[in-house]
């Protein structure tokens, strides 16, 4: 850490750059820190490091790379308290949730440190034996939003340490601070090389997508900048894993308990002020109970408290940086010129930071922007239906397939329900809960390819096959 702000970590050592920019406080709008803005050059050596450290990396016993993992578990459960902090003033979140990221990312990598790699063997060809095993793939570039900036940098840091390859991780240069903090305090845990961070401006994104010598990316993004990156992907026909936005339906179906789902489903809308990928993004509510659910959502919204993250009793914080802000408000402005109606329930905000109030949309046209569009903020349209055939058709007309939601008292009811939707994840009764153990994929523009479970670890290794004689 030097007096502007930690560094990057490039072969196990610290590397600052010529010129940095400022890492704005969202809830302030001042800046916190300088962030290093890195070179060409520098991403050419920290690509280069993590070449060099394959080899013995791969090399090592299994047991000796889950060990790793469970070492990085301790440095972030350790350094619990800073860390919380840093992530709040740079991504605006409330302390707590700051705090539950970072306990959750320590639990997850110790979680995923205990995973074993399948080995699979066939007896089906004379006198051979055909035995497939997963091998790392070499050199992950692995590439991070703002919104989770460190529960999704370690979603990849696990998986692909664990299996054998190294890593170039990038944070968003929204949310740079805390994941280069982390580079630091894990300078004396891993090898040289294992694990270098880099972080930079618009430059650097697609100098990683398209570098010759990165063997994979790993990208959690927008779909728009994950088309980008399979695009100059191409060139050395890098593997790729690509999560990405969406729009998730939450269905709420006539027999479902107002009461009891209210709170569940605010909190699916609006944690993380609405920027989570699998947000319920817009809710589908039966006729029969549509004024209910409203008035629920309302009254949750009117008890919730928006400031910043530092604040006692803060629910939610700003949106994280200024042009998603910006976008935020358009959308809502857009839908009120409209006429869309509007429900403000707790409307006062702080004057300064990207504040926007809890906004609910009463009933707005399918085709409006607010329902087509993935707002990523604190805004969410309600809309009425009659047939739960046509809820599920207007949940599915989506280019979008991340996740979604059934809400009901009947849960057999609600898993037919959930079988018939087009998304890579569906929950019953909840939303926004994942666990280490099962896939995480998007279906349709949501994504390529699978995070966590078996089918997540494996995207950061290939096949290989060997042919043994039969003794
Ligand atoms: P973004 O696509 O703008 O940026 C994501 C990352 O890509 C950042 O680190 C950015 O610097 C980098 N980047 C930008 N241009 C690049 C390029 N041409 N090549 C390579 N990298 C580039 O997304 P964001 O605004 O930071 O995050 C919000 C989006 O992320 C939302 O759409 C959200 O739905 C999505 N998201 C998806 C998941 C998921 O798991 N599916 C999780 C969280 C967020």
């Amino acid at each position: 850490m030097t007096a502007n702000g930690p560094t990057m970590t490039n072969d196990g050592e610290s590397r600052d750059s010529v010129s940095r920019f400022p890492v704005i406080n969202p809830a302030t709008e001042q800046a916190i820190r300088q962030a290093p803005d890195c070179e060409r050059e520098q991403l050419d050596e920290a690509v280069a490091a993590a070449r060099r450290a394959f080899p013995s990396w791969r090399a090592r016993p299994f047991a000796e790379r889950q060990e790793a993992l469970r070492a990085i578990a301790r440095i972030l459960a350790g350094n619990i308290e800073s860390l919380q902090h840093l992530l709040t003033s740079e991504q605006g979140k409330p302390l707590a949730a700051a705090r539950s990221e970072i306990e959750a990312a320590a639990w997850w990598i110790a979680t995923v440190a205990e995973n074993e790699l399948p080995v699979s063997e066939s007896l089906d060809m004379p006198g051979q034996r055909a035995v497939t095993r997963h091998v790392p793939i070499g050199v992950v570039g692995g590439i991070v939003p703002w919104n989770f900036p460190v529960l999704l940098a370690i979603w990849k840091i696990g998986p692909a340490l664990l299996t054998g390859n190294t890593l170039v991780l990038k944070p968003s240069p929204s949310t740079p601070l805390t994941t280069l903090r982390i580079g630091e305090l894990l300078r004396g845990v891993l090898p040289p090389g294992v694990l270098n961070v880099v972080c930079g401006g618009d430059r650097l994104g697609p100098w990683m997508s398209e570098h010759p010598d990165i063997d994979k990316i790993s990208f959690t993004g927008s779909t728009e900048t994950g088309r980008r990156v399979m695009r100059s992907a191409a060139a050395n026909l890098k593997r790729l894993t690509l999560e990405l936005g969406g729009n998730d339906a939450a269905i709420v179906l006539p027999d479902a308990d107002v009461a009891a789902i209210a709170e569940p489903l605010f909190w699916a809308a609006f944690t993380n002020s609405g920027q989570v990928c699998v947000a319920a993004k817009r809710v589908y509510i039966h006729a029969d109970i549509y004024d209910d659910v409203l008035a629920a959502l309302a009254e949750v919204a009117r008890r919730v408290r928006v400031g910043a993250g530092t604040g006692p009793d803060i629910g939610l914080g700003p949106v994280q940086n200024r042009a998603q802000f910006q976008r935020v408000k358009a959308l809502i402005a857009q839908s009120a010129e409209a006429g869309h109606r509007h429900i403000v329930p707790a409307p006062a905000v702080p004057d300064v930071g990207y504040f926007v109030p809890v906004t609910l949309v009463d009933n707005p046209p399918e085709d409006s922007a607010i329902v087509q569009e993935d707002a990523f903020g604190p805004v969410l349209p309600l809309l009425r239906y009659e047939d739960v055939g046509e809820a599920i058709a207007r949940a599915n007309a989506s280019p979008y397939g991340l996740g979604g939601s059934v809400w009901s008292s009947n849960v057999a009811g609600a898993a037919e329900v959930a079988a018939r939707l087009e998304t890579g994840t569906v929950w019953i009764n909840s939303a926004q809960g994942l666990t280490p153990f099962a896939a995480f994929a998007g279906h349709k523009q949501s994504g390529i390819g699978a995070e966590n479970g078996l089918e997540g670890l494996l995207e950061f290794t290939v096949p290989q096959t060997v042919y043994e004689p039969l003794g």
